[in-house]
This record gives structure tokens, C-alpha cells and sequence, in this order.
């Protein structure tokens, strides 16, 4: 899908805006100051037509008012769009934090929407009108709050959105298999990159222009080819105070989006953060294939094995399926072993199971383990099929709605009959009437 990032400096309105345009309550918007919001990527709609938004609302709360350093972080999201929505407060005008962002947007050459919020009613629509001074022609007077305006200017943008977006979404044929390598800052992301790409490095897709935009390694492991995505945001090593948590959740759902298969990278030398979790959740959400791997081997000891033990058993309980892999970046030690998970992991996330082999399970299943009968009534599984891979998605017909718990009984079975190590899976179940 091709991306729109919205921008402007903090208080005029982005994230109204963003909860106006994907539909939802405006209790969405959160004031509370230091609050993380993991997502900044979402999937929107707008007359049947499908784009990603980025939401720039959320990091600015410890952005603590510096010009520069705002328009420095709505760099990074406006590098990853294909067109930006430039969101001013039409009863302030320009200030200079937006005369700053106007200046970056300048040199980025990207299609930009004018949006002048705050426009509640026909009586300030003028204020509106002194925003064409900014140079990115009509500014389209809007109220994020009330909705009024808002879907002309969506058309607008939506005009000027390119169909597909330039940085190239998930190729579904051939090519190299495509790995996001996500982790924490200071997991160990650059040094197990540089570990595994030696001197046979490929650097591609670089879009011209600036630092900052995504770009793919090649790199080649046991004599195959594989695609590193969005490997820039590893290396440029950007130490931001401020807006880090923004940069890294941006970086995660990019390269998530780009990839088919996740490498969560966790560092056994400290205990799991509430990032690590976090970017976990991400991977999780994408629907990606996922391996999980143990950096800083060399530093383990009895103690933090221990520990380390104690909470596979609790934070990642419900990651249970996927590969585990255990490496030290630093020395290279078991970097051999990443491949074959990430194999494995691929493998279970293309899988299809012919509808014969899933009804001859689901059968057998259900003879030797009924549905419970719920107030008289007892559901029956009437058959079930594959309805997609990448990741496998499952559909039951049945007579009535199933248990959660039956649900993820049958799940659990499906796993444990299919193998699936490496993949999500999902049941979703259709009632017949
Ligand atoms: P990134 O922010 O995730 O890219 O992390 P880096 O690759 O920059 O690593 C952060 C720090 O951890 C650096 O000082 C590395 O030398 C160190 N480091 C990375 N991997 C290992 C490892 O396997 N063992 C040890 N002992 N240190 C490591």
C-alpha cells in the first residue's frame, strides 16, 4: 500500500485527525503525557481504496517544543511516505516550528497536503486562507474534531497518492525470502547484521536523495541468497533522546510489513524489557513468520540461565511455537543455526493443508472430543478448509458459535498434528444457520 505520513508540530490536531480518518472514537486520543503508543503504522481505507497511514501524534509528548528536533523526527516518517499531510492549526497560522517542517518538506520533493484544522465553522475558513503563504498551495480547511471538511480533503490526497508505494511492499513471487531483523536498541541488531553479512554485503535499493531512507542487504548464508530489509534504520545507529520510541516502533512495523519472516533478537545479559514485549507484540500482530533469538551467548552464566528460564516460562509463553535460537553476535557463535530456524519458520507459514487431510483431522478430532453441550445445544463442525497461507488461516462451517476454549483446543491440536513451528495460525469460524 502506498504510505501517508501526517506531520506538524505537537497541538494542532494530528492525532484527531488520524482517529477521524480510520473511524475511530475520539477516546482514542490520549493527552497523557509520556504515554508510548507502540503503533504508529495503520492500515486505512477511504472510498475503497486502501493506504498506510503514519501517525506522527504520539512521540511528541517529550518532544519539549525544539524546533528543530520536530521537524527532524517528522523526517524520518516523511521519508518513508509517498505523500504527507501537513497538519497546521488554522487559528494559530504559522509558527516557527511549522516554518521548520515547511523547510524539510521542501527539500523532500514529496506530494503535501495542506490541511488547515481547526476549522469548525464557515466563520474561520479565512483563517484557513493565509496558510497559501506556506507555498503548498490550497491549504484545505478542515475540523478533525467535527469531521467537516475532511473527506474533501482525503479525496485530494488520495489524488495525489501513487497507486503503489515506492518503497516497494511485500513481493509474493520469488526473490529472495525477505527477513526483518527487529530487536530493542542496543540488542545487538548492527553487530549480528555485520556478523552475518562478512564481506559478501550487498547493499540495494538506496533511494536517492537523502540518509535516511530504508534500504534492503542481500547477504547470502548457506550458499542462498536472503533479503535483510529496512537494514539503514540498523546502522545509522540514531541516537535520539527524544521521539526513540517513535523512530523504533516505525523502523519495527516498516520492516514487519516488508518481510516475510521476523528475527526478534532478545539479549540474555538483562532481563525483557517492556520494549522487547512490545516489538514482540508487533512481530506477533504482523502475521510474519517469527524465530526468536538469544543474543550475548558469551555473557550467560548459571544465574541468568536461571533466570532466563523462568521467563520463557512467563513472557514467552505464548510465542511457545516458535523457533528458538541461541547466538553471541559478538563472538559468531551458532550464527550458523539462524538459517535453519528461519527455514523452519518459513516453511509452516507457506504450508497448505488439503482440505481432505484437515477434515480427516477435524473429524477424528471431534468424535474423540465433542463440543460441550451448551444449554441443550451442541455445535457441530460441519467441515473445515484452508483458507489462506502466509500465514495459514483456517475457516470451520459449523451449526452454532464454538467455545473460545474449543477454539483454541482445535488450535492447539492443529499444531500439534501439522507442526506449524514458526507461524501464527488463525481459526475463524462461519455459522450456518
Ligand atoms: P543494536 O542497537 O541492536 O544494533 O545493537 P549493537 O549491535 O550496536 O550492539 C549493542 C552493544 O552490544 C555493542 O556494544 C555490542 O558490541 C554489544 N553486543 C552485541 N552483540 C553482543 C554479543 O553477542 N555479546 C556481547 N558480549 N556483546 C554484544
Amino acid at each position: 500500500d502506498p504510505v501517508l505520513a501526517i506531520v506538524g508540530r505537537p497541538n494542532v490536531g494530528k492525532s484527531t485527525l488520524v482517529n477521524r480518518i480510520l473511524g475511530r472514537r475520539e477516546a482514542v486520543v490520549e493527552d497523557t503525557p509520556g504515554v508510548t503508543r507502540d503503533r504508529v503504522m495503520y492500515s486505512a481505507t477511504w472510498n475503497g481504496r486502501g493506504f498506510t497511514l503514519v501517525d506522527t501524534g504520539g512521540w511528541e509528548h517529550d518532544a519539549r517544543g525544539i524546533h528543530a528536533r520536530v521537524a527532524d523526527q517528522a523526517e524520518i516518517a516523511v521519508d518513508m511516505a509517498d505523500a504527507v499531510l501537513l497538519v497546521v492549526d488554522a487559528t494559530v497560522g504559522a509558527t516557527a516550528t511549522d516554518e521548520a517542517i515547511v523547510q524539510m518538506l521542501r527539500k523532500k520533493k514529496k506530494p503535501v497536503i495542506l490541511v488547515a484544522n481547526k476549522v469548525d465553522d464557515i466563520q474561520n475558513e479565512a483563517d484557513a486562507s493565509t496558510l497559501w503563504g506556506l507555498g503548498f498551495g490550497q491549504p484545505w480547511p478542515v475540523s478533525a474534531l467535527h469531521g467537516r471538511g475532511t473527506g474533501d480533503m482525503l479525496d485530494q490526497a488520495l489524488e495525489v497518492l501513487p497507486k503503489f508505494s515506492a518503497h516497494g511492499g511485500l513481493e509474493r513471487s520469488g526473490g529472495p525470502r525477505r527477513v526483518a531483523l527487529i530487536g530493542r536498541p542496543n540488542v545487538g541488531k548492527s553487530s549480528l547484521l555485520n556478523k552475518l553479512a562478512g564481506s559478501d554485503r550487498v547493499v540495494v535499493d538506496p533511494l536517492a536523495g537523502t540518509t535516511r531512507d530504508p534500504v534492503d542487504e542481500m547477504i547470502e548464508l548457506d550458499g542462498r541468497v536472503w533479503r535483510f530489509v529496512d537494514t539503514a534504520g540498523i546502522r545509522r545507529r540514531v541516537h535520539m533522546a527524544q521521539g526513540a520510541d517513535f523512530y523504533a516502533s516505525l523502523r519495527t512495523q516498516s520492516a514487519l510489513e516488508k518481510a516475510e519472516v521476523a528475527v526478534v533478537l532478545l539479549a540474555v545479559d538483562e532481563v525483557l524489557s517492556e520494549q522487547d514485549i512490545r516489538i514482540l507484540n508487533l512481530a506477533m500482530e504482523s502475521g510474519r513468520a517469527l524465530v526468536l533469538a538469544f543474543n550475548k551467548w558469551d555473557l550467560m552464566d548459571d544465574e541468568r540461565r536461571k533466570y532466563l528460564e523462568r521467563e520463557i516460562e512467563q513472557d514467552l509463553a505464548h510465542v511457545e511455537w516458535a523457533p528458538r535460537v541461541n547466538i553471541s553476535a559478538l563472538t559468531g557463535w551458532h550464527k550458523d543455526r539462524l538459517t535453519p530456524a528461519l527455514d523452519r519458520a518459513l516453511e509452516s507459514w507457506d504450508t497448505r493443508i488439503p482440505t481432505g487431510r484437515l477434515n480427516a483431522f477435524l473429524g477424528e478430532l471431534v468424535a474423540a472430543h465433542p463440543h460441550p453441550v451448551r444449554g441443550g445445544k451442541q455445535p457441530r463442525i460441519l467441515f473445515g478448509t484452508q483458507a489462506s497461507s502466509r500465514p495459514p488461516k483456517f475457516v470451520l462451517f459449523t451449526t452454532g458459535f464454538l467455545d473460545p476454549g474449543y477454539r483454541r483446543f482445535i488450535q492447539r491440536r492443529l499444531r500439534e498434528t501439522f507442526g506449524f513451528e514458526g507461524t501464527p495460525i488463525e481459526v475463524a469460524m462461519r455459522v450456518r444457520e
